[in-house]
C-alpha cells in the first residue's frame, strides 16, 4: 500500500487511536486538536475485552494495562434499589480471548498514550488547531483551521460529538438525548485506608475525654503544672516558665500571644496555653468554675501568664499531646515535668470515678442530686428500646 497523507481532526480516544493505527501502516498523518491538551474530565474507562485486543495490535497494550484496573467481573447494579443485578465473570472467556478481564484506564491516558507514540514515530501533533471546515476534488481534501490551510489525502472526522467535520458534509447526527443528567466525581482520596476496620475497628475507643474544660492540646500541660504545684510550685516562685509545644499547635493556643495572655473572655482563656496554665498554677485547679474569677484573681493570672513563654518542640511526635514545662525558679532552680500523654486519651484512660466526678460537678450547676442520679442511671442502661427517650427526659430542662 503506498503512503498517504491523512488528517485526523479531533484527539479524543477516538482520533488518536485512528491516527496511531495509520502511523503503523506506514501513512503521514497529522493530528489536529482545537484544545491546547486532552480533556482529562473524567469519562470512559471501562475497556472490554475485543477493545484491549484492538490496544494490543496498537503496540500499547502493556502501558494500558499497567496504568489502570484490571476487573475479572464485572456488575450490573440497580440504583434505586441498590441491588446487584448480574455480575459477568470474564475468566468464562479464557479460550476466547487473551484478556478475559476489563481493563480501567481512563480515556485520557490512552489519548495521551497514542499522542506519545505518534510524537516518536515522528508524525505531526498540533494541538491549539481548530478545524473551521473542509471541501474536497477529485484528488485531496482541503482542512481549514484557525491557523490557515492543509491538505491531504483523507480526513478522518474524530471530532467528537459536534464534529465539525460531520457537519461540513452535511451528515446529520441520528439519535437522541437521554433525559437523565449525570454528575460525574472523582477523587484521589484514598477510601481504602479510611474504610478500614469499618464495623470492626470501634474511634470511640481511642478518643480522649477531657478532664479540663479548655482546649485539648492544653491537658497534658495542666497535668504537668499541677503536678509540679503538687510538688510546691507556686505563682510567686516563677522567674519565667517555658513550654515546648509541637509547632503545628503554636497558633492554636500560643498565638496571638497578646490575646493569649490577656484573653478577652473565657472562651479565649481556653484556647490559651499561658492563661490556662497560669490559671491553674494560681488557683491549684481548672474546673467548671475557672476562667471567670475577680479581678484580682484574673490580675495575678494575667501577670503570670506573660512570664509563660513557647518554644518549638522538635521531638514531639504526630498525634500524640505531650506537655512540657520547665519552671525556672527566682532563686535559681529549674523545675521539669513532661506528661507523654493527655490524660483521658486511650494511652493514659480516665478511670470511672473521675468521668463521673466531672459529670457530677458540671450537672450539679444546674440539676439537683436526685436528677443526677436520674441521669446516671438512664446512661448506665443505655440499651435497648426507648433508652435513648428515657435519657433525654432525664436531661430535659
Ligand atoms: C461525563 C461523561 C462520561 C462518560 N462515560 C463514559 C463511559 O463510562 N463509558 C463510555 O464508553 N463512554 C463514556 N462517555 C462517552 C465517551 O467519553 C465518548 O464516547 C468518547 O469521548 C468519544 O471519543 P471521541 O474521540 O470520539 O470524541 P471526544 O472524546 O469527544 O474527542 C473529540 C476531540 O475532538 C476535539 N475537537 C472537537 N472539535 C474540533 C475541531 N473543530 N477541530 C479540532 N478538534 C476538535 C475535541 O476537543 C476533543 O478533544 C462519557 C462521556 C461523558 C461526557
Amino acid at each position: 500500500m503506498s503512503s498517504r497523507n491523512i488528517v485526523v481532526v479531533g484527539a479524543g480516544p477516538v482520533g488518536t487511536v485512528a491516527a496511531l493505527a495509520c502511523a503503523r501502516l506506514g501513512h503521514r498523518v497529522t493530528l489536529l486538536e482545537a484544545e491546547q491538551r486532552v480533556n482529562d474530565a473524567p469519562r470512559a474507562s471501562t475497556t472490554q475485552p475485543p477493545t484491549l485486543e484492538i490496544i494490543e495490535a496498537l503496540g500499547l497494550i502493556d502501558e494500558y494495562i499497567a496504568r489502570g484496573l484490571v476487573a475479572p467481573t464485572f456488575q450490573f447494579w440497580d440504583r434505586p434499589s441498590m441491588r446487584l443485578v448480574a455480575e459477568f465473570d470474564f475468566g468464562c472467556l479464557k479460550d476466547e480471548t487473551r484478556y478475559p478481564y476489563v481493563v480501567q484506564t481512563e480515556q485520557h491516558k490512552l489519548a495521551l498514550m497514542g499522542i506519545e507514540r505518534l510524537k516518536a514515530m515522528g508524525q505531526a501533533v498540533r494541538m491549539g488547531t481548530r478545524v473551521t471546515g473542509l471541501s474536497q476534488d477529485a484528488d485531496s481534501v482541503t482542512v481549514e483551521t484557525e491557523q490557515g490551510p492543509l491538505r491531504a489525502d483523507y480526513v478522518i472526522g474524530c471530532d467528537g460529538g459536534r464534529s465539525t467535520v460531520r457537519k461540513s458534509l452535511g451528515i446529520e447526527f441520528e439519535g437522541f438525548t437521554w433525559p437523565e443528567r449525570f454528575l460525574v466525581i472523582t477523587t484521589q482520596f484514598d477510601f481504602a485506608a479510611a474504610l478500614h476496620g469499618l464495623g470492626k475497628r470501634w474511634e470511640c475507643e481511642t478518643i480522649s475525654l477531657k478532664p479540663y474544660p479548655c482546649a485539648h492540646v492544653l491537658h497534658s500541660f495542666i497535668d504537668a503544672i499541677l503536678a509540679l504545684r503538687a510538688e510546691g510550685l507556686r505563682a510567686s516562685d516563677v522567674a519565667r516558665i517555658r513550654c515546648p509545644i509541637a509547632e503545628h499547635m503554636i497558633g492554636i493556643v500560643c498565638e496571638p500571644r497578646e490575646q493569649k495572655i490577656a484573653p478577652q473572655n473565657d472562651w479565649q482563656g481556653r484556647g490559651s496555653l499561658p492563661y490556662s496554665l497560669a490559671e491553674a498554677l494560681v488557683t491549684g485547679r481548672l474546673d467548671g468554675t475557672s476562667y471567670r474569677g475577680d479581678a484580682a484573681t484574673r490580675g495575678e493570672i494575667r501577670a503570670l501568664a506573660a512570664k509563660i513563654e513557647y518554644e518549638v518542640d522538635r521531638s514531639a511526635k504526630p498525634n500524640q499531646f505531650k506537655g512540657w514545662v520547665i519552671a525556672e525558679l527566682n532563686e535559681g532552680r529549674v523545675l521539669e515535668k513532661i506528661e507523654p500523654y493527655n490524660r483521658g486519651s486511650a494511652e493514659r484512660p480516665l478511670r470511672d470515678f473521675d468521668i463521673l466526678k466531672k459529670f457530677r460537678d458540671n450537672a450539679g450547676a444546674r440539676f439537683d442530686e436526685a436528677r443526677i442520679a436520674d441521669i446516671e442511671t438512664a446512661v448506665k442502661s443505655l440499651t435497648g428500646p426507648g433508652a435513648v427517650r428515657r435519657l433525654g427526659a432525664a436531661c430535659s430542662i
